[in-house]
């Protein structure tokens, strides 16, 4: 683990950080504009690229955080660039699981802030979660550029400033979230986490849905629901079936939870990486 992957490594980005409650509309088009037409057959990889690009100028995402997105995309080139069947089940039994969560949280590093705020607060919303921002270097620059960043693409309420519990085992800045935010959840959603961290999380006797689209890093590999794709793809997907599972009741979800198998789906994944057609 280097440590990186929430790229949120130096101040030097955070000045020009915030888009402001009025800047929201500009900054996400700014974010988004780019000179590829949508027929282009690169065009989601590079809009990806971009909006890391502007989060990076933004103060929101880190050099490092550049360095994050290139290895993903190494990866998600292995997998076809699609959600493969297996990462759709665990979308589907992450929804499951966040639905039944009494108290569920999505954990938002500078990588998906840039890449899916609007997405994730309406995650959020769908799952009755609370976002909270939780870095892996900490500064309260980058903290406050992501809330801001956050509360302009539509959250009411953004967790992680207050700082005022500890996950245990972990060194001071690394370990410090909300009391009433992570600390207290018993289902955490933590895209493209540390695998220090999300075995610390693990070890609270959280259930922790990961995203990322290394089939072999750490962080996939503790989780209760490892989900290999582009948190592009995946946060959005989620959504669509904790919509569809809206009404469902109990027992079915857990059933969705309970089929999911976690070692399946990540050899899975890697089949795909090691086997797939180019
Ligand atoms: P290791 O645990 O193997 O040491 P790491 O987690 O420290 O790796 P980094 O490059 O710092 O490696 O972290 C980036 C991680 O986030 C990688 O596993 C990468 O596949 C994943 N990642 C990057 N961008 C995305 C994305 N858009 N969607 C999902 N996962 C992503």
């Amino acid at each position: 683990m280097t440590g990186s992957e929430d790229g949120l490594e130096d101040k030097g980005e955070t000045e020009n950080e915030g888009d402001g409650a009025n800047g929201n509309e500009a900054s996400r088009s700014e974010a988004d504009r780019i000179d590829v037409p949508e027929s282009h057959p690169r065009y989601e990889s590079l809009l990806t690229r971009h909006r890391i690009e502007h989060g990076v100028e933004a103060g929101i995402t880190s050099k490092q955080g550049l360095i994050a997105q290139g290895r993903g995309e190494a990866f998600d080139y292995l997998l076809g660039e699609e959600t493969i069947p297996s990462a759709d089940a665990a979308e589907r039994a992450a929804a499951a699981q966040l639905l039944l969560a009494d108290h569920p949280v999505l954990s938002v590093n500078g990588n998906v802030a840039a890449l899916v705020p609007d997405e994730l607060v309406e995650l959020a919303a769908v799952v009755d979660a609370a976002l909270e921002v939780n870095l892996f270097n900490r500064t309260d620059e980058r903290m406050e550029a992501i809330a801001d960043h956050l509360r302009a693409h539509g959250a009411e309420d953004v967790k992680g400033l207050a700082a005022d519990a500890r996950i245990p085992g972990l060194e001071h800045e690394r370990g410090k979230v909300d009391a009433d935010g992570i600390y207290e959840a018993d289902v955490v959603l933590v895209p493209l986490e540390d695998g220090d961290r999300a075995a610390a999380l693990g070890e609270m006797d959280k259930v922790e849905i990961v995203i990322d689209l290394n089939p072999a890093s750490r962080s996939p590999r503790v989780a209760t629901i490892p989900i290999v794709d582009n948190v592009i793809r995946a946060v959005p997907t989620i959504t669509a079936h904790a919509r569809e599972l809206a009404d469902a009741d109990t027992d079915t979800l857990e059933r969705i939870v309970d089929e999911f198998d976690a070692d399946e789906a990540l050899a899975a994944a890697e089949e795909r990486i090691r086997n797939g057609e180019f």
